[in-house]
């Protein structure tokens, strides 16, 4: 039997649509046909996706074929001419809602070939775009790849979710569906990152290179008559059909108000919440009235929790199993399977030719040398140890099974109890009913994908040795769970309960170095910074760093005064002195080593302050000092900075947070190593009082350990920050010294054409030499006469790169140079 829908009827959306904003385009006709199909046979018999805003022709061309399993005399009159209905029946109101049903599971578009047979017809990778492996594209090379990759072309899926590890393939997966896209269902595509510098590398490294090597994809963008200039810089590209764009996730115009079906925002876990809250969630709003849209995200994991687990979590969270290729067991594959020093080789004959069984194919393995350096991969049920080229095979039968509860038949089914997989799956991995062994409606609807490391043709010596790295910095530990093994895995929130912890990690530097040594003998050359307080005064702080940014405190002083006293008295004074301060190093053969502080960054940020600051730093420019303002965003140094401000008050701009970033890892690290921070411990005497100092006290430490990191870098208040104080009236010019000084030894570095750090050659010299050195002069440190703050012109032609930039100096400023 059959029935139409009048072709003038109005847009008509189902009352109870699962899908809100899911419904019948307009004028659309649907053939009912009343033989059964059951829900496991659907085929999506339609030629393509139905949108009710579709301006173009080419989706009204011809009435959509339906079958279906209900009879229309359930609905209207038999009577009726024809069978028509029209719209306003309510007859047809109660049809519509249960054609959503149907619909969702039987119009869709057909598939015309999946992500993977396009990749693999049309995409040769070539060695100029830094292909490992050029030619043409082959999924064996990834075979993990190939279900995540397929059910992004799926017309069934509308949301998808990849969570792969580095090196997993993801990018690969995302380009070669949007060039499939652009080949065989041209729409409009957005592909969203959270930062527009990521969008554009993205962009160029990703996408363009490898759409201008792919000539279906490169007649289409670059040589259509739509657009015949090369856009690629424009960051968007025209085809027949729509138009490709990469907008970033902060700004809401550009990424939820673009028309657009289908849409992408990768590094999901690093997007940040709008104006119009969740990027994807406003995306989701927008593309409901598409019928059938496309939104998927793909992200590495960030600590517990993200964005990108929670998205996950509403998928059908499907898992990769591997088959035993001895016992046949499937199981999701665990870090903790992975054997160390075991070493099985191939059976080889005497002229080292493997020995294959000529009827099976079977080859044997027979135990090798002993090696750390082997690594294997252990079945948990049959203790088989596979060798990577073994389990490289193996992943080409690896399957993907739902993992997600489902309901069905009123009740609530697991496919996963107790991590044992049960199941029942169909051949695609995805759930079926126990109870009416049916798919149950709807579950392909939102897919979830997430592989680790392991399932990658990636050696395990490689993932073992990242690890062992990772190992003695809980920083990179997490990114070593989050991005190599797809875990979820957070450090804690703060590097030490108390300040007193911190304070216990302390050492004696003349215990460890010999009596006298402040600055110990890894240290290549001191950094110091000078915070200006108005409160209370000055707060000066030095340290020495060594190969990998490791670093030894020396001297902390909260240099008490009022800071518009310039005389001996005030703290400028102070501050100056111990700028310019011999401190002592181990003594050797042909004498004491000494180092004196290389480049101070003065922060004048705070406006109270900002002319004392310049009367300070103005006339030393150049000469170890250099003016700077921690301000939230941006990089810790840029080393391409110059100047800003250089008419009011020149200074380089000091990223804060990813300066706490980088210090709040660092303070947890705890093994000497790259990044350590040394304290040195104060001298007690047996009473418990302080005989000597070096101002790294419990207030200093209390500081540290106030800061903690924030889950989620959720930013509900607005705060960019993804530190907080713990007790807010705890202050931080612990952390504020810290991280000037790591800017002062970046802007070091790179003023002085370094590469980093461990290329500066140590910076100690005798005593004796410089001695005769200083004794030359012997003037007032800092000009007390003059009462009025210098007035500085900094010459603005010449700021090339960070270093510091000779100063015009204002002929009465010559008075107090030193
Ligand atoms: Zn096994
Ligand atoms: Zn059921």
């Amino acid at each position: 039997m059959l029935f139409r829908f009048p072709p003038s009827g109005s847009r008509r959306r189902s009352e109870e649509g699962r899908r809100s904003g899911g419904g019948f385009a307009e004028g659309r006709y649907a053939r009912l046909r009343s033989e059964g199909i059951g829900h496991r046979e659907r085929d999506a018999r339609t030629d393509r996706g139905i949108r009710l805003d579709d301006h173009s022709e080419r989706y009204r061309e011809e009435p959509q074929v339906v079958t279906t399993d209900f009879s229309v005399s359930d609905f209207f009159s038999p009577s009726h001419p024809d069978g028509i209905v029209r719209s306003g029946d309510a007859a047809i109101r109660d049809l519509t809602s249960r054609l959503t049903e149907i619909t969702d599971s039987v119009i869709r578009p057909r598939v015309r070939r999946t992500v993977t047979e396009f990749a693999e017809q049309e995409i040769v990778l070539k060695a100029e775009n830094g292909e490992p492996i050029p030619g043409k594209y082959r999924q064996i090379n990834n075979p993990v790849a190939k279900v995540p990759q397929d059910a992004l072309g799926d017309p069934e899926v509308l949301e998808a979710v990849l969570i792969a590890c580095a090196q997993g393939g993801k990018s690969r997966s995302l380009a070669n569906f949007v060039a499939s896209k652009i080949v065989d269902d041209p729409e409009n595509i957005i592909v969203a990152y959270p930062v527009e510098s990521t969008a554009k590398e993205k962009a160029k490294t990703d996408f363009f290179p490898m759409f201008k090597s792919v000539d279906s994809v490169r007649k289409r963008v670059f040589e259509s008559a739509t657009d015949k200039h090369d856009k690629t810089s424009l960051m968007q590209v025209r085809y027949p059909g729509g138009f490709l764009k990469f907008p970033t996730t902060a700004s809401p115009s550009q990424t939820a108000s673009t028309p657009s079906g289908c849409a992408i925002i990768d590094e999901y876990s690093r997007v940040e919440d709008t104006d119009e809250g969740d990027p994807r969630m406003a995306l989701r709003a927008r593309m409901s009235r598409f019928v059938f849209y496309k939104l998927i995200v793909a992200s590495t994991l960030v600590g517990k929790n993200c964005r990108t687990m929670q998205a996950y979590k509403e998928t059908d969270m499907s898992v990769p199993l591997l088959p035993c290729p001895k016992c046949g067991h499937e199981h999701k594959m665990t870090f903790a399977n992975i054997d160390i020093g075991r070493h099985l080789v191939e059976k080889v004959d005497d002229k080292g030719n493997l020995i294959v069984d000529p009827e099976t194919g079977e080859f044997e393995l027979v135990p090798g040398d002993i090696n750390p350096e082997d690594c294997t991969y252990r079945c948990p049920s049959c203790s088989y140890s596979m060798p990577d080229s073994v389990r490289y095979h193996a992943l080409e039968g690896v399957l993907w099974k739902q993992t997600a509860p489902f309901f069905c038949c009123g009740r609530k089914h697991k496919p996963v109890v107790d991590g044992n997989f049960l199941g029942p799956w169909d051949e695609e991995g995805i759930c079926v009913c126990p109870v009416c062994e049916k798919r149950p409606v709807g579950i392909k609807d939102k897919r979830g994908f997430r592989w680790s490391v392991l399932y990658t043709k990636t050696p395990l010596r490689q993932v073992i040795g990242v690890f062992k790295e990772a190992e003695k910095n809980p920083v990179k530990l997490q990114q070593f769970w989050n991005d190599w093994m797809a875990e979820e895995f957070e450090i804690e929130a703060k590097i030490a309960k108390t300040g007193v912890e911190l304070l216990n990690r302390a050492e004696d530097y003349e215990q460890i170095y010999g009596p006298g040594v402040e600055v110990p003998e890894e240290v290549l050359g001191l950094f110091s910074t000078l915070d200006i307080n108005s409160s209370y005064g000055l707060d000066f702080n030095l340290r020495g760093f060594g190969l990998g940014e490791e670093s030894w405190g020396v001297h902390y002083e909260k240099i008490l005064g009022d800071v518009e006293d310039w005389t001996k008295d005030g703290p400028w004074y102070r501050a100056e002195q111990l700028r310019r301060q011999l401190w002592h190093g181990i003594r050797d053969d042909e004498g004491l080593r000494v180092y004196r502080s290389l480049l101070m960054a003065v922060d004048i940020n705070d406006y109270a302050t900002v002319e004392h600051g310049k009367r300070y730093v103005y006339p030393r420019i150049g000469k170890g000092v250099i003016p700077i303002k921690g301000r939230a965003a941006g990089p810790l140094w840029n080393p391409t900075a110059s100047l800003l401000g250089r008419h009011t008050d020149a200074h380089y701009p000091v990223g804060s947070i990813a300066g706490k970033t980088i210090i709040h890892g660092r303070l947890r690290i705890t093994d000497d190593g790259p990044g350590k921070y040394h304290w040195p411990a104060d001298e007690i005497d047996i009473e418990g009082n302080v005989v000597k100092s070096h101002g790294y006290g419990e207030g200093y430490m209390t500081e540290l350990a106030n800061l903690k990191s924030r889950p989620n870098h959720s930013h509900s208040n607005g705060s960019p920050d993804r530190f907080i104080p713990e007790v807010k009236s705890v202050r931080q010019e612990a952390w504020d010294t810290e991280i000037y000084i790591l800017a002062a030894v970046k802007a070091y570095v790179a003023s002085k054409g370094l590469r980093s750090i461990d290329d500066l050659k140590p910076t100690w010299r005798y005593l004796h030499e410089i001695e005769k050195e200083d004794a030359v002069e012997e003037k007032d440190l800092v000009d007390a006469r003059r009462k009025r703050p210098v007035r500085v012109n900094p010459n603005p032609k010449k700021p090339d790169g960070p270093k510091p930039v000779p100063v015009q100096r204002d002929p009465r400023a010559r008075g107090d140079r030193i």
